[in-house]
């Protein structure tokens, strides 16, 4: 039986391209849950989790099964962040962004993969870990030796085959947060029994790293379908902080939210808005 997931982190209104997300993984699988994504202890709020699911309601959606909310669900990323430590796959970072940056910039900074690699390597120092604040990374050169390229299967058939450089030694725990989306989304979707993720084009960056976390944890492998992202008509992403395209904004203006939902379906888009090309 095929399962879906929509899985919206509540740091703002649905926009239309939430909404067409929304609606192709509907759509697309006889089961589709939602999964609030609200690790993210700066961005996220309540308030915006009222309206996720009152725009859901508004354009005629109704998901299978309870809401899933990652804040309620920290052990069990504790567990999967445990597991891979258990291997020695991950290591306690102590840089900042800062840190970060200027290593980077530094002449023999390896700025293609976004860290340096500082804190790889380090002798483990447990009062040092027990006294400041770190994040934990994966060591994706002994995560690739253990598993493999990995690589994943589009809804049409294709497949991509991971590049190293795609993957890099991605964070998986912060500092001010539990777990990282890349963790939390594997584990999710492997409790949720999810065979087909549906999200935008945008987000096909983060399947790299973590198709390789659900090798590292026997989790088992969905398809994908990444979508094409909606724009306005002039090409401008939609952004969160736009007013226009959210979701609430249009049922304020009287637009019929389940009329919406059935163009949508049909790759129709109302007038002032465009995919972006591939
Ligand atoms: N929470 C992510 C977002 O709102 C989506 C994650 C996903 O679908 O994998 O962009």
């Amino acid at each position: 039986m095929s399962v879906s997931r929509f899985a919206p982190s509540p740091t703002g209104r649905l926009h239309l391209g939430h909404a067409y997300s929304a609606v192709l993984g509907r759509r697309a699988a006889a089961t589709w849950r939602v999964r609030l994504e609200d690790l993210d202890p700066t961005r996220s709020r309540p308030e915006f989790v009222d309206g996720i699911l009152e725009d859901l309601a508004w354009l005629g959606l109704a998901a299978d099964g309870d809401l899933l909310v990652q804040s309620r669900r920290l052990r069990l990323y504790a567990d999967a962040l445990e597991q891979l430590r258990g291997e020695g796959l991950v290591y306690p970072c102590f840089c900042t962004r800062a840190d970060i940056a200027a290593s980077l910039t530094a002449p023999h900074g390896d700025a293609a993969s976004g860290y340096p690699g500082t804190c790889r390597g380090l002798a483990d120092d447990p009062a040092r870990r027990s006294s400041t604040p770190h994040s934990w990374r994966l060591d994706s050169g002994k995560a690739l030796d253990l598993a493999g390229q990995p690589s994943w299967t589009e809804v049409d058939g294709r497949i991509f085959v991971a590049r190293p450089h795609q993957i890099g030694d991605a964070i998986l725990a912060r500092k001010d947060a539990p777990a990282s989306y890349h963790l939390a989304c594997v584990v999710d979707d492997a409790a949720s029994d999810v065979t087909l993720v549906v999200r935008g084009q945008d987000l096909r960056l983060s399947t790299p790293v973590q198709r390789l976390l659900q090798l590292l944890l026997g989790l088992r492998e969905p398809t994908y379908l990444h979508h094409r992202l909606v724009t306005h008509d002039d090409g401008r992403r939609l952004a969160k902080r736009d007013q226009a395209p959210t979701l609430a904004a249009m049922r304020a203006a009287g637009m019929d939210g389940p009329a919406l939902a059935e163009a949508l379906a049909k790759d129709c888009l109302p007038s002032g808005f465009r995919f972006a090309s591939a």
